[in-house]
């Protein structure tokens, strides 16, 4: 008896051994900020759950460096809500509209028939050049240059058609982080380690950053520049986001953020809109709550 309980024990020790071992790579190494200095957060280790664990505090704040974000997060908690996030949205709804492989066809196309053009005008004064017509050797050479330029143009946009034939895609990422995140929790060691690290990196093609805000919460953005995002509903529940613009004047583009907590109770989510007023999108619809007056007055902003 005394025997088995020592093999469970050690057999758990092992497990959590091989848990803690995560933190070198967690999933959200790189990604998480501090949302009070922008700094990234620093991994640290308070020993064995359930009363330690490990927690990501703003790397500023934990040198003295000026930084006031005191709050400490558990990764755990923070990786899980992020791909609950993630993965209870249709596959879909977080594909870019641009950026699409039928636009760079057909780019590639009009160089190709432009390059033609060029080459048949190379044909014609290449003949009146050898007759030593002055003006016709000027512009040969001249459309000479040009072929040269379209060429390089069409190699490069051919480069372009190819890494974008060879890209699976978000909605091919979100099925794989759909499919890794479930077998998560049913292996151990090195192929988890490996799981993670994929999935880190999957993550990453999607998410810009995760912040750290003491008092909005953690969120995810994913950034409005080239990409469009056609964002669809949840399969199920109910999850807060915001549209972000930059102050008018200001040249940054827009941002999408979305609160990591699946329906999140009203002070959290109220709390993650900071007086700015956001959207609560279900599976039935998306709901919008304007600004309310009595928030906007935040101060320690
Ligand atoms: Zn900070």
């Amino acid at each position: 008896m005394f025997w088995r309980a020592q093999a469970a024990v050690e057999e758990r020790r092992q497990q959590s051994g091989g848990r803690r071992g995560d933190k070198g790579a967690h999933l959200l190494r790189g990604l998480a900020r501090c949302s009070a200095c922008g700094g990234p957060m620093h991994i640290i280790d308070k020993g064995k759950p359930p009363k330690g664990g490990i927690y990501l505090v703003c790397s500023a704040n934990r040198r003295n460096a000026g930084c006031g974000n005191a709050q400490a997060w558990r990764v755990d908690k923070l990786e899980e809500a992020l791909l609950l996030c993630l993965t209870s949205f249709k596959t879909k709804s977080f594909e870019s509209l641009n950026g699409n492989v039928v636009d760079q066809d057909q780019k590639v196309d009009a160089i190709r028939a432009e390059l033609d053009d060029l080459n048949r005008r190379n044909k014609v004064l290449i003949r009146l050049a050898e007759s030593e017509d002055q003006q016709a050797e000027a512009r040969f050479l001249e459309n000479a240059q040009e072929i040269k330029i379209k060429k390089r143009e069409l190699k490069a946009a051919e480069a372009e058609l190819g890494t974008r034939r060879s890209d699976p895609g978000n909605a091919a990422r979100l099925v794989e982080i759909l499919r890794l995140s479930t077998d998560l929790f049913k292996i151990e060691g090195e192929a988890r380690l490996e799981s993670r690290i994929r999935l880190s990196s999957l993550i990453r093609r999607i998410v810009d950053r995760v912040e750290c805000d003491p008092v909005r919460g953690a969120y995810m953005i994913l950034q409005i520049d080239m990409k469009v995002w056609h964002v669809t509903s949840p399969t199920e529940g109910a999850f807060a986001y915001q549209i972000e613009v930059a102050p008018w004047g200001v040249d940054v583009p827009p941002r999408l953020l979305f609160l990591l907590a699946k329906n999140p109770a009203d002070s959290a989510r109220d709390a993650f809109y900071d007086g700015k007023g956001g959207l609560l999108m279900t599976a039935e619809g998306t709901k919008s709550f304007p600004s309310p007056r009595h928030l906007s007055t935040r101060t320690n902003g």
